[in-house]
């Protein structure tokens, strides 16, 4: 643990909260957009009454990614791990083991994650599956200020979103690209369609059409497991990446991208065959027929292959767009 680089981050983290917080503030307005795109998403659009039923009955995912995932099927050949200096590829290899130089969060840290991942939670719960997938950061926390069953985001939780959103993620040992620039971007519902029996959306053009022909190639064996996420949907699987790591925040990098760093945001999707369960999200995937013939297909590429240099662990399901 290094609790220096750990204090640099939270300064950081602190001025950028300064201009987090004058966009906070913009947030109380109802805007002609903010209507409108609540009417897309079937949701309320004034101020609900708490009593009211809520309006968003949706669709349950045939999956859930980003949970805890076992370790198995890994038929890769692994470099040793040395407690001395363990290899680039060790780590990647050995991803969901812990490192001397790895960065765990402090028990404050763990304790505001623990607040803030709860709230995120209730926003999902609140919105539905499908909704969460695309909400923006400023419309999770006005549905925090709407809706009793969340509550309203505090100072301290969104200070704590904004330092993991801005935070220099080499610290942790992942040196993938940043994706996302701010933290109140967010997917234009114009941009995307929704993935029949999937929960799940897809950015129209390149993506959708590569999935499609996927499909048409390879069978409807193979399915969409997730598609386009929003920065919020990011920090809740992170989050709950982090839990399950152990508070070991370098260990959580390893198999899912910090927040602004994943390319679901801009295209990228994930895929699985049809009734694999979790095993969609472990190496056990590579050994499927599905994945066999999506590779001799010769048009798909593995964005996370086992000798990424973004720190990341071989991802057979993830579809570089
Ligand atoms: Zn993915």
């Amino acid at each position: 643990m290094d609790r220096r680089r750990f204090i640099k981050g939270i300064l950081s983290g602190a001025m950028i909260s300064l201009s987090g917080t004058v966009l906070y503030r913009h947030f109380g307005r109802q805007t002609p957009e903010w209507i409108e795109r609540n009417i897309t998403l079937g949701l309320p659009h004034s101020h609900p009454h708490d009593h009211d039923p809520l309006p968003f009955a949706d669709e349950q995912p045939i999956l859930e990614d980003g949970a805890s995932q076992p370790v198995i099927g890994n038929e890769l050949e692994l470099d040793p791990i040395s407690d001395e200096q363990p290899s680039y590829l060790a780590k990647i290899q050995n991803f969901d083991a812990s490192f001397n130089d790895d960065v765990w969060l402090t028990e404050s840290e763990k304790a505001m994650l623990n607040q803030t991942l709860k709230r995120i939670n209730s926003v999902k719960n609140t919105i539905g599956f499908g909704n969460f997938n695309v909400v923006s950061f400023d419309e999770a926390l006005r549905y925090g200020r709407s809706f009793s069953s969340i509550g309203e985001f505090t100072a301290a939780e969104i200070e704590f979103m904004e330092q993991l959103f801005y935070d220099d993620v080499s610290r942790l040992g992942f040196f993938g690209s940043r994706v996302t620039e701010n933290l109140t971007d967010r997917i234009k519902l114009s941009d995307v369609d929704k993935i029949p029996r999937t929960g799940h959306y897809l950015y129209k053009g390149d993506p959708l059409n590569l999935y499609n022909k996927l499909r048409e190639d390879v069978g409807d064996t193979i399915i969409l497991t997730s598609g386009v996420r929003s920065v919020m949907k990011q920090f809740q699987l992170f989050m709950n990446k982090v839990v399950s790591s152990d508070y070991n925040i370098s260990r959580a990098s390893r198999s899912l991208a910090p927040p602004a760093h994943t390319f679901h945001s801009v295209g990228d999707f994930d895929v699985g065959k049809v009734g694999f369960g979790l095993d969609n999200f472990t190496n056990r995937f590579a050994e499927t027929e599905e994945y066999r013939r999506m590779i001799e297909l010769g048009y798909i590429e593995i964005r996370y292959t086992t000798t990424n240099r973004d720190g990341v662990r071989y991802e057979p399901w993830h579809v570089r767009v």
